[in-house]
């Protein structure tokens, strides 16, 4: 690596030692052979402005954005492609000659994950839990790919707010439900997918799970977007049900992979990365 020339790209958020990330675009970079290198930066809110500045004036070519900037960012940029400005947040920026461009490559990734054993997503029946920042952009790029959308969440209120802006943005209805678990077991009875977006289930509290085997039927596709641990505690009840499973890498590796492909033009090497992710979370003693 030529250092005097090297391209920098960086994540910024707060807090973020444990980001799989750095791992991820390194091994990707290396592979490809670009001088690039990427590091993880902790930002803390009240200097969110001055590190943009400092991105600006230090030329970086790239960054991402994790909690809790992604909405905050937004009014700091030059210009949000559409992904950005339909979901309201932004996770990646492209310094494209001194034009800070923002992204969101989270709802994508996620889809991206989820084809990879639905197939096509078209009129698809999801019922996605959760109705934060992650939940947001999967439930803008579910419902844009045309999938119908049960959203289930703790505070309804605040998922019938993030249904009614689905709406008019889309022009697309979406059914709104509690956590119940007769409201759910009715929702997965007809269901081909669930998405759990929350952070039921993270470590420590992995012994966690809005849904067990029961309320579940054979042909249901499982994704849990946690990947602390890989295999949740959701992920072994739908085994246990039959279902098919998606871990939460699959959704950090396409979001990352098509950051990627935003900044370098080039494909982005998956394997590569995922192998990276798993590498990292391995040698994580948890
Ligand atoms: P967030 O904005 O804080 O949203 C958290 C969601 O979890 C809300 O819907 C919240 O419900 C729900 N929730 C939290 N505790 C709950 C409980 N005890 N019972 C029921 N619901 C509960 O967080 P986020 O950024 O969307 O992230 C959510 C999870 O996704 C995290 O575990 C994060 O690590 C993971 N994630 C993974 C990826 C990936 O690439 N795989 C990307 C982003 C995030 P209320 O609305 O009722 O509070």
């Amino acid at each position: 690596m030529n250092l005097a020339k090297v391209k920098l790209f960086a994540l910024i958020g707060d807090p973020i030692d444990q980001s799989l990330s750095p791992a991820m675009h390194n091994a990707a970079f290396r592979a490809l052979g670009l001088n690039c290198a990427y590091v993880a930066l902790r930002v803390p809110e009240r200097f969110l402005p001055d590190a943009i500045g400092g991105i600006r004036a230090l030329g970086m070519a790239g960054f991402n954005v994790t909690t809790p900037h992604k909405i905050s960012i937004v009014g700091l940029l030059d210009e949000l492609d559409e992904s950005a400005s339909l979901v309201g947040a932004v996770n990646t920026v492209k310094n494209d000659r001194g034009k800070l461009i923002g992204f969101n490559t989270d709802g994508e990734g996620a889809l991206r994950a989820l084809k990879g054993k639905i197939g096509l997503i078209k009129k698809k029946e999801v019922v996605l839990l959760g109705a934060g920042g992650a939940a947001h952009a999967i439930a803008f790029s579910l419902a844009s790919a045309g999938a119908r959308l049960t959203i289930a969440n703790r505070t309804v209120p605040k998922a019938r707010a993030f249904a009614s802006t689905i709406e008019q943005k889309l022009g697309i209805n979406v059914e709104v439900i509690s956590l119940a678990r007769a409201k759910l077991t009715e929702a997965l009875k007809n269901a081909d997918a669930l998405i759990n977006a929350t952070s039921v289930g993270m470590y420590p509290r992995a012994d966690q799970t809005l849904v067990s085997a029961s309320m579940m039927h054979r042909g249901l596709i499982v994704n849990d977007i946690v990947y602390r641990p890989l295999l949740t505690r959701l992920l072994r009840e739908a085994r246990r049900a039959g279902g098919r499973t998606i871990d939460g890498l699959g959704m950090l590796v396409h979001q990352g992979a098509l950051a990627f492909e935003i900044w370098t033009g080039k494909r982005a090497p998956i394997k590569v990365m995922d192998a990276a992710a798993k590498r990292q979370l391995r040698g994580e003693s948890m």
